[in-house]
């Protein structure tokens, strides 16, 4: 860390225009007269994909900011029903998916789009300045506070202060790092391959399970294609990576008819390692973390998003009317606790939950398989639509699954 006194530049520096830092910086902006900065190494919004599923949850929170439209406009598509097919036994259940108690859609919309939306409707509010090709490096430390950031930009470096630093630079977090708080992570033994295909000319829009006992294959639907996500256990891993594209893409078309006939949109995919982490403490020195900088989580129940979100919109419920009335410093570490407070239970809550279910999607074998087949069927019978409905709920509306 360096040391200045001088008066600081901003109210807000978020580091990291992520899904999370895009949405902090929303969720200031959006309810509060502040000065934000909002800094991303990048050139501009995200081309990587990360899961595109907004759940009634998010996008009732993007209601409350007034960014529902824009989330519309860039071609988000609603899904009303979740479907699960076995590669043999073909269909399993084909279940609504209506939130009781809840009007939000359930939308999805490929991650980068979920990006640009988020940070052109931050820089709309007039209210934050947003700085791509700006890679932070260093923090900038007053009285053991910190009070800003060193960040290098194609015109050299550059120290930028503010009362509040926010990190919400991601899974490798620098700033996190810096602070000197530990994330510990715990690794699964099956990751992610993810691909965009053909849209099936008879496939409708449904969040769809396709069961294979080599791995399950999740799909979601976009306009013109489908993202898929096949699991690969580590045991095949090392032969997978061997293959080329075309080779993986033909291996994973074989555990699902839906897929027999699509061509690959692009000509890469990208394989996930996956772990899961949650640190002990969100804030040190003044400073504070969202999102996958303090949480890391198994994607299968498409819960990570929907975290680093309500990070963020907590964070600014918390932290904004005391900066509003010009709160700097010591005053404001009452309401940085209440925010890792209110937050930290619903996170662990989430990864646990997340990781159970991981592990049952995950289960090797004809056990894993038939366990699967079994479980999926009592769910399409008339006590099994109750309980799915129940984990729906919670799982739409962002509440911890006990
Ligand atoms: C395969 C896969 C599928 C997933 N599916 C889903 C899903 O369906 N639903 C769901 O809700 N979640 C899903 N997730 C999880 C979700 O993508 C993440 O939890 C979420 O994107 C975290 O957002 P974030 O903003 O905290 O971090 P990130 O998205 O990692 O953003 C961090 C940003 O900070 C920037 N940055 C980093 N360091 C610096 C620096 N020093 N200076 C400036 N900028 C910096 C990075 O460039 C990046 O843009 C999935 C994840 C994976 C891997």
């Amino acid at each position: 860390m360096s040391t200045t006194t001088a008066a600081p530049q901003f109210d807000v520096i978020i580091v990291g225009a992520g899904v999370g830092g895009a949405a902090c910086a929303v969720a200031f902006a959006s309810a509060h007269p502040l000065r934000i900065l909002l800094v991303e190494r990048h050139a501009g919004p995200g081309n990587i994909n990360r899961g595109d599923s907004l759940l009634p949850v998010v996008t009732a929170r993007f209601s409350a900011w007034g960014i529902l439209d824009q989330v519309h406009a860039a071609g988000a598509r609603p899904l009303t029903c979740m479907q699960v097919f076995h590669h043999r036994a073909g269909l399993l259940l084909d279940a609504p998916l209506p939130t009781p108690g809840s009007h939000a859609p359930y939308l999805v919309l490929p991650h980068p789009d979920i990006e640009r939306v988020l940070a052109e409707a931050a820089r709309a509010t007039g209210r934050v300045d947003i700085r791509y090709r700006a890679h932070v490096h260093r923090l900038v430390e007053h009285d053991g506070r910190v009070h800003g950031v060193i960040l290098t930009d194609p015109a050299g470096d550059h120290t930028m202060t503010a009362r509040l630093v926010i990190g919400a630079d991601g899974s490798a977090s620098a700033l996190r790092a810096a602070l000197g708080i530990p994330l510990a992570r715990a690794s699964y033994d099956h990751s992610y391959f993810g691909a965009d295909l053909d849209r099936p000319a008879d496939y409708a829009d449904a969040m769809r399970i396709e069961l294979h006992p080599a791995g399950g294959i999740l799909v979601v639907p976009g306009r013109n294609h489908v993202a898929v996500a096949a699991l690969i256990h580590r045991e095949d891993e090392e032969k997978f990576r061997r293959l080329s594209f075309p080779e993986r893409l033909s291996l994973i078309k074989g555990r699902s008819p839906l897929l027999t006939g699509c061509q690959a949109v692009s000509d890469s995919g990208h394989l996930y390692q996956l772990s899961r982490a949650h640190a002990q403490h969100y804030t040190a020195a003044g400073a504070v973390l969202i999102g996958d900088a303090i949480h890391l989580i198994n994607p299968t129940a498409g819960q990570g998003m929907t975290m680093a979100i309500e990070d963020a919109a907590a964070l600014a419920r918390h932290l904004g009317p005391p900066l509003v009335t010009g709160a700097a410093g010591a005053t404001l570490e009452p309401f940085l606790r209440a925010y890792e407070q209110e937050r930290w239970p619903r996170n662990a809550s989430q990864i646990r939950w997340s990781h159970w279910m991981s592990q049952f999607y995950a289960f090797g074998g004809s056990w894993g398989d038939l366990l699967r087949q079994w479980v999926f069927r009592f769910g399409a019978s008339a006590m099994g639509r109750r309980v799915q409905q129940y984990l729906w709920t919670r799982m739409a509306l962002g509440k911890a699954v006990h």
